[in-house]
């Protein structure tokens, strides 16, 4: 086998990956081969075989500056060399409180609390109990409802996915999930015109909230720009504006999901930068560390954390886990700031977008094309008859893209291109025009 230094056989990784292990997100009773992958670089993924597949989804969404980066490994190395880790009560360490410097430097000027822990779930988690309890220690004990979005998704544990339970994605666990106020999302794409009435109806159902439930709502929490396991649906940044004024208007708490909008995905380093809006909380993960390791940060402003501070724990927030603010992680997370600079990352994100709004015009003109939109390093539309999340259409597409060397996933009816900013112009070019194959491969 060519790839493998070990020399194992990929037949014999997927006989062992069968009898042991249990997948994400996976039906195992389809029977379906994963592939195996035994080496990757930039953005490209290499099969056991040594077959090239364009990674054109950057490993759900969390590959920035493309594999195996040679300044990211070195990162990873020599803090490994250090120390690997520490736990994070009653010890810090350089890497976590580097990390917090510069990531709080750059959000909006009073988001200056960074809370670690492990991935896009758990930073949702954590902001989700910051709400919560930020209320309950200014004694406003009724504040505890939470309003989201019809389509969201927030992650997989109990809260987020409460949070995401108009996703419709897990109907199995709604006894287990606390009410959510749950809003219309206004959708919108190249060529829509009526945006303006979806926008008008979202804003008045969230304005009609607080005179429902008086003194009882603790949060609103939105995917800014762009929803995206929803189906990579985007909305104006006016919009956000608009309903960021009207949460805090009305003394609502404003969280922003940016696990997959931050670093770079939507044009801008964040995407709360295009409208202007100051959360009170932030989420940030997948990109954080370029995909490299679990980690994750929600941000708060500092009259948030003041309101945790007494001389008491029960005041205190009680949470955290075994590998909050892994120093491994955070070395590479420091990196991965430099590199936007050094590799002017924002530019390359520009140059993709561009490839992206021409490519745009191309799909818009097939009859099987509906609602195309592009977002920063983001290109969507919808395929009718794709049916819902991993349906056997869908499936079978996917595994077409596979087939001819492009990682794509459909998302329900989506299909969608999210690479890594290090793709090259000739990249991009095989990216479309498989894309256009693939779906000539499905018309009846
Ligand atoms: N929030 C958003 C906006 C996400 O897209 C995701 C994951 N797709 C999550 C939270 C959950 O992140 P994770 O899968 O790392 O737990």
């Amino acid at each position: 086998m060519k790839d493998d230094p070990k020399g194992t056989s990929a037949r014999d990784v997927l006989a062992r990956d069968r009898r042991h292990v249990w997948h994400p997100f996976t039906q195992h009773g389809l029977g379906e081969t994963p592939t195996v992958i035994s080496r990757a670089k930039a953005a490209s993924l290499f099969d056991a075989d040594g077959r090239e597949i364009l990674d054109l989804i950057s490993s759900w969404w969390t590959c920035t500056h493309g594999h195996s980066h040679p300044k990211l490994n070195a990162a990873l190395a020599a803090q490994a060399a250090r120390f690997e880790h520490v736990m994070f009560a009653g010890f810090t360490h350089e890497p976590a409180v580097a990390l917090a410097e510069r990531v709080t430097a750059l959000l909006p000027a009073d988001l200056t609390r960074a809370f670690y822990s492990d991935d896009g779930s758990t930073s949702v988690e954590v902001a989700l109990k910051i709400v919560y309890q930020y209320w309950v220690n200014l004694g406003q004990t009724r504040r505890s409802l939470l309003v989201a979005f019809d389509g969201g998704y927030h992650g997989d544990t109990l809260g987020a996915m409460s949070l995401g339970r108009g996703s419709e994605m897990f109907g199995a666990f709604s006894d287990l999930m606390f009410k959510v106020c749950v809003l219309p999302f206004p959708g919108t794409f190249e060529g829509d015109e009526a945006v303006e009435a979806r926008e008008a109806e979202a804003l008045s159902a969230f304005e009609a909230l607080p005179r429902e439930h008086p003194q009882e709502i603790a949060a609103l929490i939105i995917e800014p720009l762009l929803q995206g396991a929803g189906g990579m649906r985007v909305c104006r940044p006016s919009f956000l504006k608009r309903l960021a004024d009207a949460a805090q208007g009305a003394g609502v708490l404003l969280i922003l999901d940016e696990v997959a909008t931050g670093f770079g995905r939507t044009g801008t380093l964040f995407a709360h930068e295009q409208a202007g809006v100051v959360p009170d909380l932030i989420c940030l993960s997948k990109g954080l560390t370029a995909g490299y390791m679990p980690l994750a940060m929600t941000v708060a402003r500092e009259a948030v954390f003041e309101a945790f501070l007494g001389d008491s724990f029960d005041r205190a927030l009680p949470h955290g886990h075994s590998f909050t603010a892994n120093p491994l992680a955070c070395s590479v997370a420091l990196v991965s700031l430099d590199l936007f600079d050094e590799e002017q990352t924002m530019a390359q994100i520009a140059r993709i977008e561009v490839r992206h709004r021409e490519m745009l015009a191309e799909l818009a003109a097939r009859e099987d094309v509906t609602r195309p939109r592009v977002l920063g390093s983001i290109l969507a539309f919808d395929v009718e008859g794709l049916g819902a999340y991993q349906s056997a259409e869908s499936r079978r597409l996917r595994d077409w893209y596979l087939a001819h060397g492009l990682n794509v996933r459909p998302l329900g009816e989506t299909l969608y291109l999210m690479p890594p900013y290090c793709i090259t112009d000739d990249e991009l070019t095989r990216a479309y025009a498989g894309l256009v194959e693939g779906l000539d491969s499905i018309r009846p």
